[in-house]
């Protein structure tokens, strides 16, 4: 095989024409015998970034990939290419593991792909000392490689030690790859897996086919619906919801409105997710209702759209899950319903979880970050990418915002109004009340806390109940007010809402579509 040249190999055995982005650049380094370093959006094509080298070069190329799924669809594809490539993992018997053993040793196996823990044996390790002696050992690549970034939902423990191998066998070339973009990530990648050196490949991380739109949360079974209605009556799609509960309750109620929707969720057994998934992927037009759980390696190019019923954890998990949508680069929606009982949900979950201060204070700024997101006005992919530190310039015609520009007004007035609201009762109680006292409601628990005498009481007549929510739901967004835990929930004041307090600053929201005649006049904004 070496005498063939990476385009050779390309066309004869992968049988595409030309590469796509860095493809070949990366290729040749790694060819080459140089590390890398790859960042690509998923679906740009990070497989064959090693797998053409791993063909160029003699010797046995090692994969290390965190799921077992994924390392089957790859093999069982390769295969069918007429590539030997094969998996080793806890799926695989004793004697089958044996009889693999044999074939690496004799040199009938060209790509490995192994489980990061199955990497780490020792007696796997000096199966790699002997094929390093014998045969040779193309290249490492270490594929999602953000699974060491201990911030990340999909931290795996033992990707930790894989710079074992570079210790081990220095001169093989290695190859780390991942879709996540976000800079903190990539550094951890380099310096856990010891690629100070390594050359980096960045892609720009645009999907310029992907229509994002975020819409105001009110009733979302049924704003899903009408989605899936009006866009998507036989498409493939997938539904991600926080909770195990909320996909199993979800999925059975599109289930009975005659959709084909399935669950996808850690707490289903084995059998059950695979068989699901299988489903997904042969079939036509399902629709995947699931937790996180779901999702990663999952190469189906035709998903024509990704529906949040829930906030993702951060831009970088946004990112992740909207773009398993149009990886065949056609255009397909990413839709998402939020609201301001999501905030209050996501900040209560953050706090609330058992994680040490510092890293709750990564993921506050990480989901900060991704409600900035949803309030913005300007354009969702220029958002995306100015999160991974890309230029984008903006107008993409392809975005809620820039298909349909949100009006924005100046709501530092009524913004004064809610957090002096907040102040006066003791930052202790949730918006509903807040409310009520704004619009001047007695209301039995008005009532009992005498709050018919602060003096926010019945201050904010000129504005309605929805419009009230949408001041709360930004000021909370934009982190001028945080949720209390202790006070269940209860908002309270934080410090970037003092210079609103004392009118030494503007506060611009955005003006949510309102049903007809409930809208603010241009002179209120
Ligand atoms: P990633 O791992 O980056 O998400 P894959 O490696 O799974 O992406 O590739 C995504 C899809 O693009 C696959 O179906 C793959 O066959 C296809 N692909 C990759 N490179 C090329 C290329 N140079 N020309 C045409 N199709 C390609």
């Amino acid at each position: 095989m070496s005498h063939q040249n990476a385009q050779e190999v390309l066309e004869s055995i992968f049988g595409y024409n030309q590469f796509r982005g860095p493809q070949q650049d990366v290729v040749e380094h790694l060819a080459q015998g140089g590390d890398a370093l790859v960042l690509m959006p998923t679906g740009g094509g990070k497989s064959l970034c090693y797998q053409i080298p791993a063909l160029l070069r003699p010797g046995l190329a090692i994969v290390v990939s965190p799921l077992i799924a994924l390392m089957q669809n790859q093999v069982e594809a390769l295969q069918q290419l007429g590539v030997e490539a094969a998996f080793l993992n806890s799926s695989l018997q004793a004697d089958e593991a044996y009889q693999l053993q044999q074939r690496i040793l004799s040199g009938d196996i060209k790509i490995l792909y192994v489980a990061p823990e199955r990497l780490m044996l020792s007696s796997f390790l000096s199966l790699l000392d002997e094929v390093q002696a014998h045969i040779g050992l193309a290249l490492f690549a270490i594929d999602e490689a953000h699974c060491v970034s201990q911030w990340g939902h999909d931290f795996r423990p033992e990707y930790r030690q894989l710079t074992i191998l570079h210790e081990r066998f220095p001169d093989v070339p290695r190859v780390a790859l991942t879709a996540t973009a976000d800079a903190p990530t990539r550094a951890e990648i380099i310096e856990r897996l010891n690629l100070e050196h390594a050359r980096q490949f960045i892609s720009s991380f645009d999907r310029p086919n992907i229509r994002y739109r975020i819409v105001l949360k009110n009733n979302a079974r049924q704003q899903l619906e009408q989605f899936l209605e009006t866009e998507h009556p036989n498409d493939a799609g997938i539904v991600y919801c926080l909770s195990r509960r909320k996909v199993d309750e979800t999925a059975a109620w599109l289930q009975s409105r005659g959709w084909n929707a399935l669950p996808y969720h850690a707490g289903l057994d084995a059998a059950t997710r695979e068989k699901h998934q299988r489903q997904f992927l042969r079939e036509e037009g399902i629709i995947m209702v699931a937790t996180i759980a779901f999702g990663m390696g999952i190469d189906k190019p035709n998903v024509r759209f990704v529906a949040h019923l829930d906030l993702p954890k951060s831009m970088e998990s946004y990112y992740q899950e909207t773009g398993r949508a149009g990886r065949d680069g056609l255009q397909a929606n990413a839709w998402m319903a939020y609201g301001l009982g999501d905030v209050v949900s996501m900040r209560q979950m953050l706090d609330s979880g058992d994680a040490p201060e510092e890293r709750k204070r990564v993921e506050r700024q990480k989901l900060d970050a991704l409600l900035g997101f949803c309030e913005a006005t300007g354009c969702r992919h220029q958002g995306i990418l100015r999160y991974f530190g890309e230029a984008h310039p903006g107008d993409c015609a392809q975005c809620d915002n820039c298909l349909t520009p949100p009006d924005t007004w100046n709501a530092t007035e009524a913004a004064r109004m809610a957090l002096s609201c907040v102040y006066r009762t003791g930052q202790r109680f949730g918006t509903g009340h807040l409310i009520d006292i704004l619009i001047g409601k007695v209301t039995p628990q008005v009532e009992r806390f005498n709050h018919q005498q602060v003096s926010t009481f019945g201050i904010g007549k000129q504005y309605s109940v929805a419009q009230w929510s949408s001041v709360f739901r930004q000021l909370a967004a934009s982190g001028l007010l945080e949720v209390d835990i202790a006070a269940y929930g209860g908002l309270r004041l934080t410090e970037a809402a003092r210079p609103v307090l004392r009118g030494e600053c503007e506060v611009w929201q955005r003006q949510d579509p309102t049903p007809a005649g409930n809208r603010m006049s241009k002179a209120e904004r």
